[in-house]
This record gives structure tokens, C-alpha cells and sequence, in this order.
């Protein structure tokens, strides 16, 4: 089931909720449908189109945003799915500094890698090797983080995330490849 992108009233992404909590806070006119999904949900009496994209009617205060949580998809986003050694597709995650040498297990210690060159690294560090990497990892910044983070996509949240990260990243949570046409949905309420 596709979900739905949150934007807060001044239109920075705030999360993703599933579509039917989405239905819910435009009904209650806490949210209006900035996209539609094409998704037609059936109550007992009608039928609505959901939304793929809702803006908050009123503003929302968010308090703190912690880092961005370490997944392994949200890695390869950032490192845009290639080794960060040989420029290889990634398949697997290495830490820099090995974690049998004290390397620990953050944003700023761990890359995508093939894994030929995992293998070859092993649990030596760079220089033993001498290879250099184009850029230190560094954690992700920007507010589409949160949105890619999630692992949902949908490309009609592009224009929507593209103020808040670059580019690259943005296409890894909005790919120019159109969706298939989407189920309907019985909203059983
Ligand atoms: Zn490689």
C-alpha cells in the first residue's frame, strides 16, 4: 500500500504516514491533499481519491530532530548505491576504521563497498592499503533525510523534497519511473 508524504504548514517534509492515516487528517481538516494518488478508498457510502502528498493546516512545532537513523538503505543513498573505493555497484557495508581495530559503528565510519573491495580490505585500514576515498563520510543533513530514511518512494513527492536535499538524493526517495497503477482500497471504518 502506497503511503503518504506530511508536510507541515510552512511546507518542510515532516514524515510518512500510511494512506489511510492520511484520509483521516484530511477529513478532520487537519491536513489538505496537495497530490493525488489515484488511489480510490471506499467507505460504506462513498468512494475518495487519496492523496499521495498532504500539507498540516496548522503549523506543527518540531521540537528536536535527532541524527539521522543508520540503516543500510539510508547508507546507500547517501554513498549513491556505488562503492565508495572502486565505484562498483555496493553490495555490502564496510567500516573504515574496522570494527576489530576500535572503528565504530556510525555515519562518519561506515561506507558502501563492493564486495570485492570488502574483501580485500578486510580488517586493514586505508593507508596499510593506500587508498583514499574522495570525500570523509559524513552523517546525511537536509530534511529529505527524513523522508528517505523511511525506504518509501514515490516520484510525485519530488518537487516536494527538492528544497531540502540535493538532487541525487532526492532521486533515491522519488525515481522519474512511473508508479504502477495502484490497487483500490476498502477503507473499513
Ligand atoms: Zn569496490
Amino acid at each position: 500500500m502506497p503511503h503518504v508524504l506530511v508536510l507541515n504548514a510552512s511546507y518542510e517534509p515532516l514524515g510518512v504516514v500510511s494512506m489511510r492515516r492520511a484520509l483521516v487528517l484530511v477529513l478532520d481538516k487537519k491536513a489538505v491533499s496537495l497530490e493525488d494518488s489515484g488511489v480510490l478508498m471506499h467507505s460504506a457510502t462513498s468512494a475518495i481519491s487519496a492523496p499521495s502528498v498532504v500539507r498540516l493546516t496548522r503549523f506543527v512545532r518540531v521540537p528536536f530532530r535527532g541524527p539521522v537513523p543508520l540503516t543500510r538503505r539510508a547508507l546507500f543513498a547517501r554513498d549513491g548505491g556505488r562503492c565508495v573505493y572502486c565505484g562498483a555497484v555496493a553490495t555490502s557495508v564496510d567500516h573504515v576504521v574496522p570494527r576489530s581495530r576500535g572503528g565504530q559503528h556510525r555515519w562518519d565510519n561506515v561506507v558502501a563497498a563492493c564486495r570485492r573491495c570488502n574483501h580485500v580490505k578486510a580488517d586493514r585500514h586505508l593507508a596499510d592499503l593506500g587508498w583514499r576515498m574522495k570525500r570523509p563520510p559524513a552523517p546525511p543533513s537536509g530534511l529529505a533525510w527524513r523522508i528517505i530514511g523511511t525506504g518509501h518512494r514515490d516520484p510525485r513527492w519530488r518537487p516536494y523534497l527538492e528544497p531540502y536535499g540535493s538532487r541525487e538524493e532526492v532521486s533515491h526517495v522519488a525515481p522519474d519511473v512511473p508508479r504502477p497503477e495502484a490497487p483500490t482500497e476498502r477503507l473499513s471504518a
